[in-house]
């Protein structure tokens, strides 16, 4: 066995934060970085690589395989610093006025390197239970990445009693969050010169009746009842959302193709499946009109995989745990996606729980303040004492 690498959290982070693991790319160096380390303190992790074989999630166990212990997980892609103004260098770590700045920092290697810093500090401390590490990729472009790492470790590991996805909370117990869900819609038309408008058919006027139906379903949606979870979310209610729109090629020709994403957010007490059956019969209402008027038009729509829910529990082990250590027993959702929804959706009871403010990430300049960092790092070290 190598001599035991032993850096700090901060270094550590700096050390993730230099890999430029945008999510387009490959993650490998990281992960072999991060594979050797756990090796040097005689842990082995286990792989779970994407179709592409040029990125791959990391997993390990820390400690007695036994049921019963914790997970701390995250995500090892970041977005992209194209287009954004950075005044310091964004993939290294840059202390200054209290923070520490660089790409990820706060989403979420900052959360990735205090995991990591547990694992000799779990070793020291003799754990009866596992302290469990689980780095996914490709969390940024839909949370595509966790699943089929969470379904080998269900798998290949024993079960663990809790996982704590550490996305930035300011380390508050988040025990609820929307589902999500895209769906590529293609509205197809007939070219005609647009001053024979009545022989052709406008991909852009036609799909301009979807964006009217996502205009009243939204309506109808603000006026129905909250649910006592999705209550609790601002805004309670799903909301249908149209975020980009491409068509047409010139002013007087009427539009062959009209392409957009219509997105659902959906908070944890209401079911995604119903909006996505209302819009799919409008669609297919939409397509068959279209259809009628000329054999070309119509619409076409491909569903994307959507981030479930994260559904608060009924006496949660994860929640228990945090608010035992945390000492803050109020109501925390969020209306952004993560991967927690995905462990619970498998059986693990699951809360998001991280340093730093969702408010810096993605940002140019990202950061994270050093008290939260070093917070984060205590508060790790209490969820590790439980285990032994
Ligand atoms: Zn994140």
């Amino acid at each position: 066995m190598a001599k035991p690498m032993m850096p700090s959290a901060l270094e550590i982070m700096e050390t993730l934060v230099g890999f430029p693991t945008v999510s387009r790319d490959s993650n490998l160096a990281l992960v072999d970085w991060v594979e050797a380390y756990l090796a040097s303190h005689g842990v082995s992790a286990r792989r779970v690589y994407d179709a592409t074989g040029k990125k791959a999630a990391l997993y390990a166990n820390v400690g007695p395989e036994v049921e019963g212990g914790v997970v701390l997980s995250g995500h090892t892609d970041v977005v992209p610093v194209d287009g954004q103004d950075w005044t310091v260098e964004p993939f290294a770590v840059t202390e200054k006025d209290g923070r520490y700045y660089g790409r990820g920092t706060c989403d979420m290697k900052g959360f990735d390197a205090l995991a990591l810093a547990m694992v000799p500090y779990a070793l020291e401390r003799g754990v009866s239970r596992p302290l469990q590490i689980a780095l996914s990729y490709d969390e940024e472009v839909g949370c595509i990445g966790a699943p089929p790492m969470i379904d080998d470790m269900v798998t290949h590991l024993p079960r663990a009693a809790a996982a704590i996805i550490g996305e930035p909370s300011m380390l508050r117990p988040v025990t609820g969050h929307n589902a999500s869900t895209i769906i590529d819609v293609t509205v197809h038309g007939f070219e005609v010169h647009s001053s024979k408008l009545p022989q052709g058919v406008s991909a852009i006027h036609e799909a301009g009746r979807i964006l009217n139906w996502v205009n009243d379903w939204n309506a109808k949606l603000m006026a129905e009842t909250p649910d006592p979870i999705s209550a609790a979310f601002d805004p309670p209610h799903t909301t249908a959302h149209v975020g980009m729109i491409q068509g047409g090629t010139a002013h007087n020709i009427t539009a062959k193709d009209c392409t957009f994403k219509l997105g659902f957010r959906c908070p944890a007490g209401d079911d995604v499946a119903r909006h996505e059956t209302a819009l799919f019969a409008f669609l297919k209402e939409l397509d068959a009109d279209l259809r009628g008027k000329h054999p070309e038009a119509g619409v076409t729509w491909e569903q994307n995989l959507g981030v479930p829910a994260l559904r608060p529990e009924t006496d949660g082990v994860a929640e228990t745990l945090i608010r035992q250590l945390t000492g803050d027993n109020a109501p925390h959702v969020v209306t952004y996606g993560t991967e927690a929804g995905q462990f619970q959706e498998r059986g693990y009871s699951a809360v998001v729980c991280g340093p730093g403010d969702i408010a810096q990430a993605h940002q140019p300049d990202e950061w994270i303040a050093k008290d939260q960092f070093h917070a984060g790092e205590a508060l790790l070290r209490r969820v590790v004492d439980t285990l032994v």
